[in-house]
């Protein structure tokens, strides 16, 4: 037992800065002597390297993950008039940028096992407009891309994968992002590769689409006056970039550190009966970005492991078709059952590549007390 009460994290960006402070710290004068702030020879290094990692050919840094999802749609041409699937629980991110290029989306249920998009129930949700589906990689866990994709080449639609929350996530030797179309990824700064600040990326082995991506998020220019087509302005900062491309020597190696820790988190929690683990589909086709059991009075728990000084997250308190901003699509409750139910039962542990296993026990031993308890 750790005798410490000290607070356990929910995501402990500190403890990962003070790890590598001095190569940070180094990129960053770097940056601000070369006065690179935007563009600049850091952005086309870690472009460059984050698309060696995925396997793709190409990556370009923009802004921030929801204009990644939004820049793809719009070099895809999906605009007014279009629908484009994706999972009702996933962060709004992922609908908005589908609102934002003009275009509708239609939710559908998840699985009851891996939270993940129910690849089943894509059909059903296709019509005359479809022209997308947008698969979300939740929790860090691949949704299965080889039926995306047999769905995807039957209807003839664009598969852009949101790949927010699964940096590096292996299968069958394809990373994250590289079978769709575009990959699009956010490297806000608690995702598993993450900037500090805002930085999002579009990967792709489409060239003529990576150049359009560039294009349009960077005022539509194809030089500096000549502007092609009215664009937006969502580039990723020198600054961030060299941040990213420093983090990015390590991205593997936290990797193996958030699957250690959850294999850690499978074993600690195994025999205690309320709590159901998280299901993983294949062997490295999860990275862990959140680590989300189920169970039985969750708001209960959530509070009894806040007194206790542990910080917990819900991803997500509410399915998206429940959300006011949703509510004109008249998806009422009912609708997505999967979801609805899994949103009462699910809570995210603390989880990071820094985390520790005295914290992890404590974490554990916290759960089973609780859950002790209530069953009396
Ligand atoms: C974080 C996230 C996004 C949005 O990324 P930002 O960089 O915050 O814009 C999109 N989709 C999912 C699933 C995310 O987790």
């Amino acid at each position: 037992m750790s005798s410490t009460n000290e607070t356990i994290r929910f995501v402990d960006l500190v403890a990962q800065y003070h790890r590598y402070k001095d190569e940070l710290s180094a990129a960053i004068s770097d940056t601000l002597e070369a006065t690179a702030f935007i563009g600049g020879p850091a952005l086309g290094r870690f472009e460059k390297g984050f698309a060696a990692l995925c396997g793709t050919q190409h990556c370009v840094g923009v802004g921030n993950g929801t204009d990644a999802i939004f820049l793809a749609l719009k070099a895809l041409g999906v605009g007014p008039g279009d629908e484009v699937i994706t999972a009702c629980n996933t962060f709004i991110a992922t609908s908005e940028a589908v609102t934002m290029a003009g275009a509708t989306p239609v939710f559908v249920d998840v699985d009851d096992d891996t939270a993940l998009m129910d690849v089943s129930k894509l059909e059903a949700a296709i019509t005359p407009a479809t022209k997308a589906i947008i698969p979300v990689h939740l929790y860090g866990q691949l949704v299965p891309m080889a039926e995306v994709m047999a769905v995807a080449k039957k209807h003839d639609l664009f598969v852009i994968e949101d790949s927010a929350q699964a940096h590096a996530a292996i299968e069958g030797g394809v990373r994250a992002g590289a079978t769709g179309h575009a990959g699009c990824f956010s490297f806000y700064p608690g995702k598993n590769l993450g900037a500090y600040g805002d930085a999002g990326g579009v990967v792709t082995n489409d060239l003529e689409l990576a150049e359009k991506v560039r294009m349009l998020a960077n005022h539509g220019r194809a030089d500096k006056f000549g502007h092609v087509m009215e664009g937006v302005n969502s580039r990723l900062d020198g600054l961030q970039a060299a941040i990213l491309e420093v983090k990015l020597r390590h991205l593997e190696t936290w990797t193996a550190e958030r699957q250690a820790a959850a294999k850690r988190y499978d074993a600690l929690l195994a025999d205690i009966p309320q709590v159901r683990l998280p299901k993983v589909r294949a062997e490295g086709a999860h990275v862990f970005h959140l680590y989300v059991i189920r169970c039985p009075d969750r708001d209960g728990l959530r509070a009894f492991l806040g007194e206790r000084n542990i910080q917990t997250g819900i991803h997500y308190p509410v399915p998206l078709h429940l959300l006011k901003a949703y509510e004109h699509q008249g998806n009422g409750p009912g609708t997505f059952p999967v979801a609805e139910k899994m949103a009462e039962e699910i809570v995210s542990l603390p989880i990071s590549p820094e985390i520790t296993e005295a914290q992890q026990v404590r974490v554990a031993e916290a759960i089973r007390e609780f859950m002790s308890r209530s069953e009396k």
